[in-house]
C-alpha cells in the first residue's frame, strides 16, 4: 500500500532537517529519510566537528523554521572579517585587514554554530510538528516520476507518493542521478581539516582567515569553553599535507598550528578531534526535475571560504518555500520548480565560480603570484565603496 506525502525530503543532513522544520512549521506534511542517525553529541563517534557561520540572510528561514530561538543562544557573533595575508617569505602576517558589519549596518555577519548542536536542536524541533515525520535509518533507494507525483521506494520497502521530492541526500545525490541530472565537478587536491581551540587572546567576534599558501587557514569564533577563548578552526591544505598534519601527535600538530596562524590568537590548544573533509566544487546541471527539486550539497558544492555553503542552500530553502506557499495547491508542479530553477541556478553559479577563484588564489605557492595576491587584497580594500560591496555580496544582500 502506498503512503502519501506532499513532501518528502531525501536526506537529513543540516539542510535536509532544516527543510523539514521550514516545510513543516508551513503546515505541509512532511517525511524526511536518511540512513543514518543523527549524532547530537560532540564527543561521540562521528559527530559533525564543523561549524556553520550562518549570515544574515539565514537568520529569516531559520526564523520561520521555528530554529532560530532555539540555536541563538548557543551562537558566537560575527562582528569583523579579518583577511590576512601571511605570504611572504616568512608565515608573518604582512598585510591585515578588517571587513567590519558596522560598516553596513548594525547587524552583525552573522553567528557561527557547531553543526552537531544544530542537529541536535533541529530533531527536537522536528519532534514538536506533528505533521513531519522524520525517518532515520532509512535511506531512498530508487525514484520514478510521473507528471502527477514522485513515487519512492524505501529501503525498508515502504512507498511513498509525494507531490514534491527534495534530494537533499549530498553530493553524490541518489535523486539527482535517478532524475537524470548530470553535475560538472571541479577538484582542488585539497582536505580540510576541522577542529576546535582554546587560545588566551579573545577573538572579539572577529573571523580571521589567513592566506599563505595550499587553501586559507580560518578561525571562526566559538562560546568561551572551559573558561577560555575558543574558535572553530578550517585549515585547508594539499591533500598529502593535510593528511601529514592529521596524524601529527598533538605537540607537533599545536606547534605547526601556531606558525600557520601566524601567532595572532597566541599559542592554540586543541579541544576535539581532527576531522578531514575532501575539497571540491560542484554544481547541478539544473536544480529541478519533474516533481524534484534539488538542495544543499546535491545542488552545489563549494570550498569553505566566507562561510558560503549552507548559507547558498538556506537560500535555496528560502526560495523553495516562498514558492510553495504562495501556492500550496501548485506544490512540486512544472511552473513552481523551473521558478525555482531560473531564481536560484545563475546566482549559485555565479559564486560556485568566485569561490573557485579565490580558492585557486589561496592555493598559490609561487613567491611573485603571492605578492600579486597582496597587492590585490590592498587595492581591493583601500576603495571604500569596493569594499563594501564585496561585504554585501559576501552576505547575499544587495
Ligand atoms: C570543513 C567545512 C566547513 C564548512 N563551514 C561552513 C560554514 O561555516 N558555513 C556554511 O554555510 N557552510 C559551511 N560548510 C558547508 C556545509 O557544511 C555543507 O554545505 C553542509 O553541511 C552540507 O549539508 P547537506 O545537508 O547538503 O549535506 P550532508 O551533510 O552531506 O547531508 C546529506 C545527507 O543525506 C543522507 N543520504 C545520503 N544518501 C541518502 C539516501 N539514499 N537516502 C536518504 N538520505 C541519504 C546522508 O546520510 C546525509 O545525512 C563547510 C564545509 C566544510 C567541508
Amino acid at each position: 500500500m502506498r503512503e502519501t506525502t506532499d513532501i518528502l525530503i531525501s536526506g537529513g543532513g543540516v539542510a535536509g532537517l532544516t527543510a523539514a522544520a521550514a516545510f513543516g512549521a508551513a503546515g505541509f506534511r512532511v517525511v524526511c529519510v536518511d540512513p543514518a542517525p543523527p549524532v547530537i553529541e560532540e564527543a561521540d563517534a562521528g559527530a559533525d566537528l564543523r561549524t556553520t557561520a550562518f549570515l544574515q540572510p539565514s537568520r529569516r528561514v531559520l526564523e520561520a523554521a521555528g530554529l532560530w530561538t532555539r540555536i541563538a543562544p548557543h551562537g558566537s557573533a560575527l562582528r569583523v572579517m579579518r583577511v590576512v595575508d601571511a605570504g611572504g617569505e616568512t608565515p608573518e602576517p604582512r598585510i591585515v585587514k578588517d571587513f567590519d558589519a558596522a560598516e553596513i549596518g548594525e547587524e552583525p555577519f552573522g553567528w557561527n554554530f557547531p553543526n552537531w548542536l544544530l542537529r541536535r536542536e533541529t530533531v527536537a524541533r522536528l519532534a514538536e510538528l506533528p505533521n513531519v515525520d522524520f525517518r532515520p535509518g532509512t535511506a531512498t533507494r530508487s525514484v520514478l516520476t510521473r507528471e502527477g507525483e514522485a513515487r519512492v521506494t524505501l529501503s525498508d520497502g515502504a512507498q511513498l507518493s509525494a507531490r514534491l521530492l527534495i534530494a537533499a541526500d549530498g553530493r553524490a545525490s541518489l535523486v539527482r542521478e535517478a532524475v537524470g541530472i548530470g553535475v560538472r565537478t571541479m577538484r582542488y587536491g585539497q582536505k580540510a581539516l576541522a577542529f576546535a581551540v582554546t587560545h588566551p587572546v579573545p577573538h572579539g567576534n572577529v573571523s580571521t582567515e589567513i592566506h599563505r599558501s595550499g587553501g586559507p587557514f580560518t578561525l571562526v569564533p566559538l562560546p568561551d569553553r572551559g573558561g577560555l577563548p575558543s574558535s572553530a578552526v578550517v585549515w585547508m591544505e594539499r591533500g598529502p599535507e593535510a593528511l601529514r598534519l592529521a596524524a601529527l601527535p598533538v605537540a607537533e600538530f599545536e606547534a605547526a598550528l601556531l606558525a600557520r596562524s601566524a601567532g595572532l590568537l597566541g599559542p592554540l590548544t586543541l579541544v576535539t578531534r581532527r576531522s578531514v573533509w575532501p575539497i571540491i566544487a560542484q554544481i547541478a546541471e539544473r536544480f529541478d526535475a519533474e516533481r524534484t527539486a534539488l538542495l544543499a550539497e546535491a545542488a552545489h558544492v563549494v570550498p569553505p571560504i566566507g562561510a558560503q555553503g549552507l548559507n547558498m542552500s538556506l537560500a535555496d530553502l528560502a526560495c523553495l518555500l516562498d514558492l510553495a506557499t504562495a501556492a500550496p495547491e501548485r506544490l512540486g508542479e512544472r511552473a513552481m520548480l523551473s521558478a525555482y530553477n531560473r531564481r536560484r541556478w545563475p546566482e549559485v553559479k555565479a559564486r560556485v565560480m568566485g569561490i573557485d577563484l579565490l580558492n585557486r588564489a589561496s592555493m598559490l605557492s609561487a613567491q611573485p603570484l603571492r605578492d600579486l595576491r597582496a597587492g590585490m587584497l590592498n587595492a581591493l580594500y583601500s576603495m571604500a565603496p569596493v569594499r563594501r560591496t564585496l561585504m554585501k555580496a559576501g552576505l547575499g544582500v544587495r
